[in-house]
């Protein structure tokens, strides 16, 4: 039954880079809406203490009661934490600024890596009858990035089309191998998005074709424009989606939710 339960259940993402300001935020919202926008059953782990994407999607502070905090460190349950978002089959399970204590009171408990991992084995889960688990992680490679990493199936890297973009990404791949020999053998890299592409910039073409070169078919097909109403759209609550749902950010996540469909 719990083994049956495992197969069918849903695909659970860490969105991950030690980077600030690479896009990962950004690619968790509008990925998830993506999805939904598809007909997927979509659930958002916010696991980065500054709550962007709970703020992106409209959760307000009543909603933010019980947070992924509860969820790692409280023993709650995913049922109890999660809450709606403004996107209609995208719920979410929101952060607050207590999550940045968490990091440090991680570190004396026995099941520092896997408690995010066990929090998602609830079977309660099968009732929102979920096909992915987005997880937006934090700018660090630290103990909640870890518990990403031991909860997902596998990694998807946002990668700003700038100078330096592939600098870390030797440090996180350590990373991901050290978890799958210590904690998760099935974790796998899903893949690396190139986000905030500029193609009029020499720039961002000479990282796309170092990423390509260097990772392959590990480079999404899809890249994310640099694009104004990408950046506008968290103000209103809104994934980019819905926004402005023909813009070139929009239609770029719609590609990329396609992508990861296919893949
Ligand atoms: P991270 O979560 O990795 O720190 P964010 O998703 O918060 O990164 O993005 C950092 C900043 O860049 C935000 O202000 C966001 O609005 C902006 N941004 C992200 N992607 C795009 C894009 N495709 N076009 C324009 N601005 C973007
Ligand atoms: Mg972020």
């Amino acid at each position: 039954m719990s083994d049956q339960f495992q197969e069918r259940g849903p695909k659970i993402i860490a969105i991950t880079n030690q980077k600030g300001g690479v896009g990962k935020t950004t690619t968790t919202i509008n990925l998830g809406a993506g999805l939904a926008e598809a007909g997927k059953r979509v659930l958002l782990i916010d696991l980065d203490p500054q709550g962007n994407a709970s703020t992106g999607l409209g959760v307000s502070a009543d909603d933010r009661d019980m947070s992924t905090y509860d969820l790692l460190l409280e023993e709650a349950s995913v049922l109890d934490v999660i809450t709606k978002t403004t996107v209609e089959h995208l719920l979410i399970s929101p952060a607050t600024t207590d999550l940045s204590s968490a990091d440090i009171e991680l570190v004396s408990n026995e099941k520092r890596s896997h408690l995010l991992r066990d929090a998602l084995r609830d079977v309660a889960l099968s009732k929102l009858d979920l096909d992915y688990i987005l997880i937006d992680c934090p700018p660090s490679l630290n103990l909640l990035t870890v518990n990403a990493l031991v909860a997902a199936d596998s990694v998807l890297i946002p990668l700003q089309s700038e100078f330096f973009a592939l600098e870390g990404l030797s440090q996180l791949l350590l990373t991901v191998r050290e978890v799958r020999q210590a904690a998760n053998q099935q974790l796998r890299i899903e893949g690396v998005v190139l986000t905030m592409y500029d193609s009029r910039n020499n720039l961002s073409r000479q990282v796309e074709a170092d990423a390509r070169e260097n990772l392959g078919e590990l480079v999404f097909k899809t890249m994310i424009p640099r694009n104004v109403r990408v950046s506008e759209a968290p103000s209103f609550a809104l994934p980019v989606l819905m926004y402005d749902p023909t813009s070139k950010g929009s239609r770029a996540y719609r590609n990329l939710a396609a992508e990861l469909i296919k893949r």
